[in-house]
């Protein structure tokens, strides 16, 4: 079953891991915390200030082709982090729990290319890095892509993505599978990514449409639903804080005026968040809830 349908389309969730933590870490303010508690609870806080961010992805099927979202960390996979290291997880069998296998997969959007998001690009295979979803065409933003590989030179070292380009994007580029977009670009029928930079300078957002309904996949744009009430709330590694916020406020508008559900990669169930307006203010809701 999927966890969550948008007009024709449902979606389903692959998880890959989970990491117990606390509203404590992305903000103090006590009397915000209160002020949200009503929508927040229990769903993306417990009583005593915790939740679990959670690494996973979305597939579903729409205009006749089949989607994934955002391809987590992927195994064998060296990383700085213990808990992200050499995983050894049954994605590709979750994925085949729910209906679909590598194969079936015509579209991957990468939100960004942090580690957590591009790491089921590839897998081992014979010693080499070879793409997972060999027929898909794999999307990812022209300055995401230049930011993580020509240029990264620019930029600070950042150890928590040390390989990941060379383990999880380039042999797609190899490939000939990337579908390298700059800004906004229609991929089928009700089905568009966007720049939402901010997380990082190449960061995309991909607008799903299926009989009149809309959601939003927001990659890292927010954490914790949270940031959506406190924009400049700075955690979650933001390479530009200032766009970022700025990212954040167009979310929280757009989805109060279109109705669209706000899907982020880390939500706990029932990972999404509604919006609308009320009072001359911003309300917000977990999605599924009265
Ligand atoms: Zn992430």
């Amino acid at each position: 079953m999927p966890e969550l349908t948008i007009g024709h389309a449902g979606l389903h969730r692959i998880e890959e891991l989970r990491i117990p933590n606390k509203i404590g870490y992305f903000t103090q303010d006590a009397a915000l915390i209160d002020a949200h508690r009503h929508w927040l609870e229990p769903h993306f806080l417990s009583a005593a200030g915790g939740f679990d961010l959670v690494f996973q992805s979305w597939v579903f099927e729409t205009a006749g082709r089949v989607v994934l979202v955002d391809p987590c960390t992927g195994n064998g996979k060296p990383h700085v982090v213990p808990f992200f290291d050499m995983l050894d997880t049954p994605f590709i069998e979750r994925l085949e729990q729910a209906g679909f296998r590598p194969d079936d997969v015509d579209i991957v959007v990468c939100t960004h290319l942090h580690h957590d998001h591009c790491g089921w690009n590839t897998m081992l295979r014979g010693g080499n890095w070879v793409p997972t979803f060999p027929k898909a065409r794999y999307v990812m933003q022209r300055a995401e892509v230049d930011r993580w590989g020509r240029d990264r030179h620019l930029h600070p070292a950042f150890a928590y993505n040390d390989g990941v380009f060379e383990r999880s994007v380039q042999p797609v580029l190899d490939a000939g599978l990337a579908e390298i977009v700059t800004g906004k670009r229609l991929l089928a029928p009700g089905l568009t990514v966007e720049h939402a930079p901010g997380h990082t300078s190449g960061h995309q957002l991909l607008h799903l449409v299926s009989d009149q309904r809309e959601a939003l996949f927001t990659g890292d744009c927010f954490h914790h639903p949270i940031q959506l009430v406190d924009p400049g709330n700075p955690f979650g590694d933001a390479e530009d804080p200032v766009l970022l916020a700025a990212t954040r406020r167009q979310l929280a508008q757009r989805a109060a005026d279109s109705g669209a559900l706000l899907i982020p990669a880390h939500l706990p169930a029932p990972y999404a968040v509604r919006a609308w307006h009320e009072n001359g203010a911003i309300r917000f809701a977990a999605a599924n809830t009265g």
